[in-house]
């Protein structure tokens, strides 16, 4: 990748550290909501409010359903799984009202995001932001982790109308970085609508697999061969992987 111009970055769970906001976020509303829920139960909670089993956020990025008709319905989820009351539109107003400013109030980058943008940029290299989620809320979450002097939010969901893993985001983003996608790296934790949709769109799509799924898993059944030497289990690898190849 010696001829890497820039380096596109999701933030969710990429730079800032969201899966813990969100923990915080849901064991506030579950204190209030699922109160009988046992406190050992916290861990699956999160895993079914990551997993959007039903597919609302999916829903949501490619533009069929609104912000909020979304989150609704995924707290509506949430309850009916364990064991809370079905929220009316004004029992939602509270129960998110509560989340958001606990999950705001969270928000952190990673600790090993800060010096990587720095290499980055030190090495001369553009550096940008483009998510599923919308451009203001995510500009907002930057400055909250401390990033967006250097870390400018390129590319939101609302940018388009749609997002990831469309095509069009990914060169929308690298035009406004202003490199060509097939001298840009796009970084992400999610192994299909990040690292896979970026290549799939002529960038270099590099998975952040922060929790080792790949190492996990039987390697030749969830990566094809030309996946296997980008992945990085860190941030702080990923300087690394572009001096190489
Ligand atoms: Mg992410």
């Amino acid at each position: 990748m010696s001829a890497i111009e820039g380096v596109l970055f999701d933030i969710d769970d990429t730079l800032v550290d969201t899966r813990g906001a969100f923990a915080l976020a849901l064991a506030a509303v579950s204190a209030v909501w699922l109160p009988d829920l046992a406190p050992e139960r916290a861990p699956e909670v999160l895993a079914h409010w990551r997993a959007d089993a039903n597919g609302r956020y999916r829903r949501y990025t490619r533009g069929e359903v609104g912000y909020e008709a979304q989150r609704m319905a995924r707290a509506n989820d949430l309850h009916r799984d364990f064991g809370g009351p079905e929220l009316d539109e004004s029992d939602y107003a509270e129960w998110n009202g509560l989340f958001e400013r606990t999950f705001t109030a969270s928000w952190a980058a990673h600790a090993d995001a800060p010096d990587v943008v720095d290499r980055l940029l030190a090495d001369g290299l553009k550096v940008g932001a483009l998510s599923n989620a919308a451009t203001a809320y995510q500009v907002r979450k930057l400055t909250a982790a401390g990033l967006i002097d250097r870390v400018p939010m390129l590319v939101g969901v609302d940018t388009l109308g749609f997002g990831k893993p469309d095509p069009r985001v990914f060169t929308e983003a690298c035009a406004r970085l202003g490199t060509e996608p097939s001298r840009t790296v796009y970084v992400g934790d999610e192994l299909d609508v990040d690292a896979r949709a970026a290549t799939a769109a002529g960038l270099h799509g590099v998975w952040l697999d922060r929790a080792g799924a790949g190492s996990a898993v039987h390697a030749g059944e969830l990566l094809a061969a030309g996946e296997r030497d980008r992945v990085i289990r860190s941030l702080a690898e990923l300087p690394g992987l572009l001096a190489t190849a």
